[in-house]
């Protein structure tokens, strides 16, 4: 395994507080980040993705949005009065899958009851794929000149991989760039993307963002200012994408349809599924991604630690290497303290987000990876403050199901109020951003890749019978430092050969903007060479995940090269705001590298580019 060496000045600078003279005014934060504790360095549990299961990537659509209908005034009849809360029976012993009533009763039903069909009556199902395409089709309205002033517009987004449709939708009171455009986002404000079940055996999230869309198509009661959650829409746009992944959600499978985890494949875009979700980035280029997932409340926890789940809501930003330390920040003081502010004020409780790996044998407990793979991470890196909120959800069937709905809605309510009330704020955070990851071209460090600090937690967790608390002390990953593991100079850019098209869509996929060279020339550059390699299955903080193997390991040199090059070759700027994004996919020797993946066909068909070509270049399109 490879020797982690630290960096001490390293750690020491990242935790310097920026100065404040570099920053516009609205970024000086009075600021303490909530940083983790004393490091005792051993070794990080292995990270990340899925390869395998190369699907061609097809060029990416424009979105097609569905023309405002007619104004669908009423919202979707309501389903009656949902049963009474299941109830898990009491269990003698430590079953793994049921929750005993002393674990159960910790988590009373709200005082709110939702209505999705979820909770009809007798269901033991959730709203089936049909029915949320029939909700979401019943919101969809033109606002232009109405009482209520919302224009909720159906995005496709193409299809799943068993022809499932890919719907989202888009909430805007913008009068002005929607008319007559049939385009997407309204330039002028800032836009949050909500996505639900990623995972497809996590329904609250998809349930929660079916209730999060009806409050926001909602009339303004009558003879009252608008209120409520609708009234976000007067300073941002909405996106909401309630089911990423109807094929599993339809088998209450947590992966698609070819076994690939969507929520490791932001990076790679091998689905449909993750495709689809780049588009919406792309086009709508969001300041804030929530993602709703939901996690195992038994099961593992009881055979590790003799203890099951606390916590009604597990949250994270995004954590990984070379995040604009404002983004996290914003995450910080802007969102997350509003949102554990929202939760606690419900009688909800909160703990950052962690997971523990299949293998019983192994009781590390681990935050959430440090990869730049999810969509948690990889949104970051696309300069959005991007959230992971998990609700404690999974094997608990049913039970519970209002009180993690409402868990999700108040996560996600927080958000959009905090992300209205901080509008101005954002647009000129993202600006800010964009402008300073584009300037880094060509100048000083990057990190390669990173690790969590190992370091140790006492866990609240709960008696598995008698649902007391019970505090757990665990072997704790945390990602709110991050420890450097490699470093290289930051190149201007990258050179792809003309055989790495599906590397080029790929990246365009994300957003990236890249050129191709009209005329031969010379590069001034940095050759990879091969050293070693290996075949090897994809880690990740849960684990190995099971989807292919077939992960290509490199190790690499660099020898500085003048490097001829062709007509018909590409050059991927670092002058962009996407370039953290292009150093995750690029360097070829990390386990989420579009090289381990098979993407990039050999260290020769990439170089690091040292000074900004000279060479004829046209953008692609
Ligand atoms: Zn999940």
């Amino acid at each position: 395994m490879m020797k982690h060496r630290l960096n001490r000045l390293d750690r020491a600078a990242r935790q310097q507080p920026q100065r404040a003279g570099a920053l516009p005014a609205l970024l000086v934060w009075v600021l303490t980040l909530a940083t983790a504790c004393g490091s005792a360095p051993t070794r990080p549990s292995a990270q990340p993705p899925k390869p395998a299961v190369a699907q061609a990537m097809p060029a990416v659509p424009a979105l097609r949005p569905t023309p405002a209908a007619a104004p669908v005034a009423a919202l979707p009849a309501e389903p009656p009065e949902p049963a009474p809360p299941a109830v898990a029976p009491p269990t003698p012993d430590l079953a793994l899958a049921t929750e005993s009533a002393g674990v159960a009763a910790r988590f009373p039903d709200p005082p709110v009851r939702y209505r999705t069909p979820a909770f009809e009556p007798g269901r033991s199902g959730y709203t089936s794929n049909a029915e949320l395409h029939a909700l979401m089709r019943a919101l969809v309205r033109d606002g232009q000149g109405a009482a209520n002033p919302t224009t909720v517009r159906l995005l496709q987004l193409g299809s799943s991989q068993t022809g499932m449709p890919l719907e989202a939708l888009h909430f805007s009171r913008d009068p002005g760039p929607l008319a007559g455009s049939g385009l997407t986002a309204s330039p002028s404000r800032p836009v949050v993307l909500l996505v639900g079940q990623q995972h497809g055996d996590e329904p609250a999230g998809s349930e929660a963002l079916i209730v999060i869309a009806q409050a926001l198509a909602q009339e303004p009661a009558a003879g009252q200012a608008p209120g409520g959650l609708a009234a976000v829409l007067d300073r941002i746009d909405v996106v909401i994408l309630p089911r990423a992944n109807p094929d599993g959600s339809a088998v209450d499978r947590r992966a698609t349809a070819s076994g690939i985890d969507m929520n490791r494949d932001h990076l790679l875009l091998y689905t449909p599924e993750a495709q689809a979700q780049a588009q919406l980035v792309r086009e709508f280029n969001p300041a804030v991604v929530v993602d709703a997932h939901e996690y195992a409340a038994l099961g593992r926890y009881v055979e590790k630690f003799g203890a099951v789940q606390r916590f009604d809501a597990l949250v994270q930003y995004a954590m990984v290497a070379n995040l604009p330390e404002f983004i996290t920040k914003a995450s910080e003081e802007w969102f997350r303290r509003p949102m554990l502010q929202a939760l606690h004020a419900e009688g909800l409780s909160s703990e950052w987000y962690y997971t523990t790996p299949t293998d019983v044998a192994n009781k590390k407990v681990a935050m959430g990876g440090v990869q730049p793979d999810t969509g948690r991470n990889v949104n970051g890196l696309r300069n959005a403050i991007s959230f992971l909120v998990e609700t404690r959800g999974i094997g608990l069937g049913h039970a519970h199901l209002q009180r993690r709905v409402h868990t999700h809605v108040t996560a996600i309510g927080s958000v959009l109020n905090s992300a209205a009330a901080r509008a101005d704020d954002l647009r000129k955070l993202r600006r800010f951003v964009d402008a300073d990851v584009a300037a880094k071209a060509c100048q000083g460090e990057t990190v390669i890749e990173a690790m969590a600090t190992p370091t140790e937690y006492s866990l609240l967790m709960l008696d598995p019978l008698t649902g007391a608390d019970k505090p757990v002390a665990v072997a704790w990953d945390s990602a709110l430092e991050l420890l450097p593991v490699k470093r290289r100079a930051r190149p201007c850019g990258y050179w792809l050969g003309a055989g790495q098209a599906d590397a080029v869509r790929r990246l365009r996929g994300l957003g990236v903007q890249v050129q191709r060279f009209d005329e031969a020339g010379a590069l001034r550059a940095e050759a990879y060479t091969e050293t070693a390699r290996e075949v090897g299955a994809r880690a990740d903080v849960r684990g190995s995940l099971t989807d292919g193997g077939g992960l290509l390991r490199v190790r690499v040199s660099l020898l500085p090269a003048l490097l001829d090059i062709d007509a018909g070759g590409y050059y991927v700027g670092l002058d962009q705001p996407l370039a953290n994004l292009v150093i995750a996919a690029l360097e070829p020797d990390t386990q989420n590298s579009y090289l381990a993946n098979r993407i990039v066909s050999s260290v020769n068909g990439v170089a690091r580019v040292l000074q900004r070509p000279e060479a004829r270049m046209s953008p692609l399109p």
